[in-house]
Formats: C-alpha cells, structure tokens, sequence
C-alpha cells in the first residue's frame, strides 16, 4: 500500500486503517484527535510529529513506528466513547473479528483486546464474553504470518465496556441442545467431559478434568 502523498485528500488514518495487517484497527476521526482534551496525558518521544503525521500535516517518512504509537494509544482511547463502541459492536456482530474457537461457546462472536495497557507488552488477542478467555487472532484472518498488532490499541477496558453495553446482542442465549449427550450446557456455558468408552475420566487421573472449576462462573455475577 503506497503512502499518502502531503495535500491530497487521502488521509493518513485511512491510509493505515486499510492496510490489510492493520484491518482490526477503526478509523479514529480526525476531528475527535484535535480535541487537546481526548489526547491529553501521552508522552510519546516525537509525540508532536507523530501526531502531526497523523494528521497529515507532515510526511510519514522520517518517523518510521511512532505515528503507529500514538495511533495506537489513541485509538484505544477512542474506542471506549459512545462512537466507537458503536462501531465496534456493529463489527462484532458481523463476526468481523471472527467466533471462539471453543466449541462449547457455539460460534460466539469475539472482540480485540489487549493484556496491558501499555505498548511493546503484548499483542492483540481477541475476547471471548461467553466463556471468559483470550485467545491469538488466527493467523489467516490477520494475512499475516505474525500478528503485528499491539494489544494497547485496544487495551483492557474496552472489551469490558463493550459487553457491558451490548451484552444482549452481543452475547444471545446459548441454544440448549435437546440431546444430552452431543451438547451439555451447564449455566449457560459447557464444559468438555473426557470419557473413555463412556465413562468419565477420574479427575485424578493426570488426563482428567482438573481445571473444569476454572471454567465455572459465578451464577451471582451477573
Ligand atoms: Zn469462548
């Protein structure tokens, strides 16, 4: 993907949201950015060019990760607004970032999220609400060998507001399966029982279901 030239009306945002590795990112409007008061706080080094790049008031080329940097931080706080959980809840529910992998979760829509709020911690993983868990992005649906995204453009709060607010739509009620044995649901969540010929394995045996108390969630939760 060329980079935008300086003066035309391609944007660097839009530049970078459609680069096919950077596809999870929304694009940030330009306007909200210029609002000193949703930016305020991040120190970057080079914050002041980088964001100038960003907004296309001066050539990406000299400042090679930083514009991505501040997107990023950016970007995460943007998504915590009204707008962009909008957005983002809307992408969810096309399956724009894909379904659990997890059989029992029966095809649930996952969200971006990061591990840390922090840059250069970790890379983006995608969110589970039905059974709670984090997993790596697929690596065909990012086309790249490597996801390349840092979880900070998403950061820890925002999965967290966006199954708050869109909870019913985004996380409907698990069809319960009339036959016992091909998908038990246990309080709305299942759990994989591992038998041989039938029979349960003992939870002491070194294949048995040990860690199926870390699955269950508290019923007074929610
Ligand atoms: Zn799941």
């Amino acid at each position: 993907v060329p980079e935008p030239n300086i003066g035309s009306s391609f944007s660097w945002i839009s530049w970078f949201c459609s680069i096919p590795e950077k596809e999870y990112f929304i694009q940030v409007p330009e306007a909200w950015i210029e609002d000193d008061f949703n930016i305020q706080g991040i120190s970057l080094p080079d914050y002041e060019q980088a964001l100038d790049v960003i907004l296309g008031y001066d050539s990406a080329e000299d400042y090679d990760g930083s514009p991505e940097t501040l997107y990023s931080i950016i970007h995460a706080r943007y998504l915590c607004t009204k707008q962009g959980l909008e957005i983002m809840a809307n992408r969810v529910m096309e399956e724009y970032y894909g379904v659990c992998p997890r059989w029992h979760c029966g095809n649930c829509a996952v969200a971006p999220c990061g591990v840390s709020d922090d840059v250069g911690v970790a890379t983006v993983k995608l969110y589970c609400p039905r059974c709670n868990d984090i997993y790596d992005p697929p690596k065909a649906s990012l086309l790249i060998q490597e996801c390349n995204i840092d979880g900070a453009a998403f950061g820890t709060t925002f999965a967290t507001f966006l199954f708050e607010t869109y909870k019913s739509q985004l996380v409907p009620p698990l069809k319960i399966s009339n036959d016992d044995t091909e998908h038990r649901v246990t309080r709305d969540y299942g759990v994989y029982t591992l038998k041989v010929y039938g029979f349960k394995v003992n939870s002491r045996s070194p294949f048995g279901p040990r860690t199926t108390w870390l699955r269950y969630k508290d019923t007074n939760e929610s």
